[in-house]
């Protein structure tokens, strides 16, 4: 059974290694080498009594793997008994370099049992291999036969295989639910699960990652009776790794389980007497399914056809390129397969991404079903179109939309081009960074509940929302919209998940996106609690409850009124192998039908008519990669951002100097009900785990990483250009004392070292300096210090729009006509500048007229806008302005200073 690792590897946690399973494996096998090492060097029976300990921690994790083996491990068992450390050595390292480089994949050499033994039990057969490239998966099969006959249910699968089979695959055998479960958990290998009813619920001992996958995702496999733990399992792998797709090989009729809505969870159903093949073949088929890019497929097709083009794209098949006297090192550089793939028809079997109705739509389909949605449309401009796509559709010129003020730009032009009225909420600030957290709960409830008393709750459509932050803040959006939905039950959510599509495979952090809380929600309302919760609170409230009682409950939505409506918006490319730009927005709305018309005229407004097809096709592909190897390749991209930040803050020279920020300095306790300070904290208890991920307000998404530089002297901005400059390390975001790291689906554990190296230099370095403390070094570098990390500026809050941008200045609702004020200032002579260290803006803050401004103005960092057209400037908007010592402010010239609209009187002034 697996257990957790405690004592002798003391940096990991429950909760880490619950993000980044498949890890577990990768551990073991390090323990395994490093005694492997020492016996090698020095024989002791100590060295091999742990190593023997190391070896049966190893196996319980091996048996979720076909590779290397049973065979191969008792080779290696063997010459443990045979006292042979070299040979040991040799052949673990052998295993475990085949393991990282997942050799054994392609080449069929590395299931053999020996360098010089060409042992043919476990080998892949000839015909495949002969095939370059012929993609690996496995199958994990559930039976209820004993474990002598494992082995023989493996020959016989691999007895089915045919020379044209376009996958491979080799079997798992487990034999109970318990094992299955963990088996998926363990495994990224795994394509498909096939079930023969009759296997048993438990293994045996308890397994600790089992029951924290248990509580946060809530499945059941413990039925005494076959048929409702087949379902049960079934459901729970589901709700683990969802695109899995699953078969079962029943011996009974049926019919009887066909009737049952669980069964939708189950691919295809077979008699367990019915032939093998057509088993074999319904997983290839299942995995085609997956595997295949209807729109990349046929772009690859048609870059094969000779066509004339008497198109306007010169590019096209690279005649002009490669003729050419002077450009044709272009051609080089890309290769032919770039031009011959592109056109600007729509003909040619190509779709148009504008009317999709062939393999565009198809591709759109399968992206939709992979990621939980109803439809998603494919943006070639990036997720700043996106946003804008849905605003516009949703939003008409006086509806008010709530907004987080730190959000990305595209959002407040949106409102500007949708004429909707922003309602800007704070995120709460994190001072001492210089920067911005998420919007709590109570924030957006206060801005319904204002709204409501003044009778405008009608005009609120959407609530808007970035999830997670740049930063990494990461919301309980079920809580979120159930707690919206309470108050108004048709609003709209929209959440920019720019960052965190990659978030849908990870089973964990799933639930904490926008369309992972819609599928849940939708479920939950569906069951008779969630009425009966509804009337509950209803009677606990009482008729009319005050606002201190609203926001103090946690509220939830009658069930019989809530219209969900939920989109999100993703740059693909940020988090997955698309080309830059490459972005989705995926729908999941009851009433769709009704605003898809708008839908279409927002994606014509803004759309090209010229999209890019290899940004179309590599949205394509990403989704077909992380449906085959998303689970294992986002578990790595946590793991290795859980193991910077061990070894950034637990280094003994490095640590003095840098940090990577923790769940305790990045969200305040009151958004962290668990408790829980850091994900590599070895003593969290299971229940604080439990509890963080599935119910603390705010989650710090550990693949953003927040180096504080501060202590060692740099702010942001000189410390990314020096790791950029001298050593080849890019990163994007920075804070006045901070830098953000960011692990994805592309890092490997080499470049953890290399990070590592380059913060010890830099370490070292600055110890050499103070050592010597040439010129006073020692009191700058102190002076640089407090400026940096005590000296820090307060965030100004949106102060206000202008009376005259206000529907009713009487009030103190917060929204405002923000397109007004926009187009207003086109209008030069209505507008005036003012310099920022003129004593004039004091004194009109003190005396007025007030200052409105005319523009946006964001400054980067921290890259929120600081002002917004028809903003009133306040004295601590000034302060923040003059204390800011960053050289890319969007929107203001320090010459001309701040951009004003000069007309001041009350209401609808202009
Ligand atoms: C990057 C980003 C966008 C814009 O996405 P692009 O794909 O770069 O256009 C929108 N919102 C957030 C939160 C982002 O980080």
């Amino acid at each position: 059974m697996v257990t957790t690792p405690t004592s002798d590897q003391p940096f990991h946690s429950l909760i880490s290694t619950s993000l980044a399973t498949p890890a577990l494996r990768a551990d073991r096998w390090v323990s395994v080498l490093s005694v492997a090492r020492k016996w090698a060097e020095q024989d002791s029976p100590s060295v091999r009594e742990s190593l023997t300990k190391a070896l049966q921690d190893l196996e319980e994790i091996e048996r979720f793997f076909a590779y290397p083996g049973q065979a191969l491990l008792e080779n290696l068992k063997h010459w443990l008994t045979e006292n042979d450390a070299k040979n040991f050595l040799r052949l673990s390292q052998r295993i475990s370099g085949t393991i990282v480089s997942k050799k054994y994949h392609r080449d069929v050499t590395a299931w053999n049992l020996d360098d010089q033994e060409d042992d043919t039990f476990n080998r892949l057969p000839q015909a495949i291999t002969h095939q370059k490239n012929t993609p690996y998966f496995e199958v994990l099969s559930v039976v209820p036969h004993a474990p002598s006959r494992w082995r023989l249910i493996q020959e016989e699968v691999r007895g089915v295989r045919r020379a044209e089979d376009d996958f491979v695959y080799q079997t798992v055998v487990v034999g109970n639910a318990q094992d299955a479960l963990t088996g998926i958990l363990l495994n990224p290998d795994i394509g498909a699960v096939v079930l023969s009813e009759g296997f048993a619920s438990q293994g045996g001992d308890k397994n600790p990652l089992l029951e924290v996958f248990n509580s946060i995702i809530d499945f059941e496999a413990s039925s005494k009776d076959d048929e409702i733990l087949v379902l049960q399992v079934a459901q729970a792998i589901r709700k683990i790794r969802p695109e899995l797709d699953i078969y079962l090989l029943s011996d009974r009729n049926i019919e009887s389980l066909a009737g049952k809505p669980e069964v939708r969870f189950i691919n295809r159903i077979f008699y367990q007497v019915e032939e093998p093949l057509e088993l074999h073949l319904s997983i290839l088929e299942g995995i085609r399914k997956r595997y295949r890019t209807p729109f990349f497929d046929n772009l690859k097709r048609y870059a094969q056809r000779p066509i004339a083009t008497f198109h306007a794209l010169p590019i096209a098949r690279g005649k002009s390129v490669f003729t050419s006297n002077w450009i044709s090192d272009m051609g080089e550089f890309y290769g032919p397969n770039l031009f011959l793939a592109e056109s600007s028809a729509t003909t040619g079997g190509l779709d148009s991404l504008l009317e999709p109705t062939g393999n565009i739509k198809e591709a759109q389909d399968k992206a939709a079903a992979a990621f939980g949605a109803d439809h998603a449309f494919f943006v070639t401009n990036g997720t700043s179109t996106s946003n804008k796509m849905v605003l516009q559709a949703l939003l008409a010129p006086g509806d008010i939309v709530i907004l987080d003020r730190n959000c990305h730009k595209s959002h407040h032009y949106g409102c500007v081009l949708a004429g909707a009225q922003p309602y800007y909420v704070e995120a709460f600030p994190l001072v001492e960074y210089s920067m911005y957290g998420g919007v709590s709960i109570r924030t957006i409830k206060t801005a319904l509940l204002t709204l409501k008393k003044l009778g405008e709750l009608h005009r609120v459509k959407m609530v808007d929302l970035t999830n997670c932050t740049f930063d990494g803040h990461v919301y309980d959006t079920r809580r979120f919209m159930e707690e919206c939905l309470a108050i108004k039950p048709d609003l709209v959510f929209l959440w920019d998940e720019a960052w965190f599509g990659f978030a849908h495979w990870s089973p964990l952090l799933r639930q904490r996106t926008g369309l992972g809380a819609a599928a849940i929600i939708e479920d939950a309302l569906k069951q008779p609690e969630a009425l009966q919760a509804w009337e509950e609170q209803q009677k606990l409230l009482g008729d009319n409850p005050t606002d201190e009682q609203l926001l103090d409950t946690r509220l939830v939505p009658d069930p019989r009124a809530v219209k969900l409506r939920v989109y999100q918006t993703n740059s693909v490319h940020k988090s997955m192998s698309a080309l830059r730009q490459g972005s989705i927005v995926l729908v999941r709305d009851v009433d769709f039908a009704h605003v898809e018309s708008q839908f279409h005229e927002a994606v014509f407004t803004h759309a090209s008519t010229s999209p890019n097809l290899q940004i179309i096709a590599s949205l394509d592909v990403a989704r077909r990669q992380m449906e085959l190897e998303g689970y294992g390749l986002v578990a790595n991209a946590l793991q290795i951002s859980l193991e910077i930040r061990k070894h950034i803050n637990s280094h003994p020279i490095i640590s003095k100097y840098f940090k990577v920020l923790n769940s305790a300095e990045m969200i305040p306790d009151a958004y962290r009900a668990s408790g829980l300070t850091d994900y590599n904290d070895a003593d969290i208890s299971w229940g604080k785990a439990v509890q963080s991920i599935r119910s603390d307000e705010f989650l710090l998404d550990p693949t953003r990483m927040t180096l504080f530089c501060g202590a060692a002297g740099f702010d942001g901005t000189t410390f990314k250009n020096i790791l950029a400059d001298k050593f080849n390390i890019q990163l994007n975001k920075t804070s006045r004392n901070s830098v953000l790291l960011q692990s994805n689906i592309n890092n490997t554990r080499s470049d953890i070292a290399l990070l590592i190296r380059v913060l010890l230099d830099i370490s070292q370095d600055i110890e050499k300096k103070l050592q010597h403390d040439e010129d006073g070094y020692c009191r700058k570098f102190q002076s640089r210090i407090t400026s940096l990390v005590d000296d820090l500026p307060d965030l100004p809050n949106f102060s206000r729009f202008d009376d005259r941008y206000r529907d009713d200045a009487t009030t103190d609702a917060l929204h405002g006509d923000i397109r007004r004020a926009f187009y207003d200032a086109y209008n030069e002579a209505e507008c005036e500048y003012i310099l920022l260290d003129s004593p004039d803006i004091d004194k009109r803050l003190k005396d007025g007229p007030v200052l409105v401004s005319a523009n946006f103005v964001i400054p980067y960092p921290p890259g929120f806008p600081i002002l917004v057209p028809g903003q009133v400037i306040t004295q601590s908007i000034v302060d923040f302005m003059r204390k800011l010592d960053v050289k890319e402010i969007h929107g203001f010239n320090r010459e001309a200073g701040f951009k004003l609209l000069k007309r001041t009187g009350q209401g609808g002034g202009a």
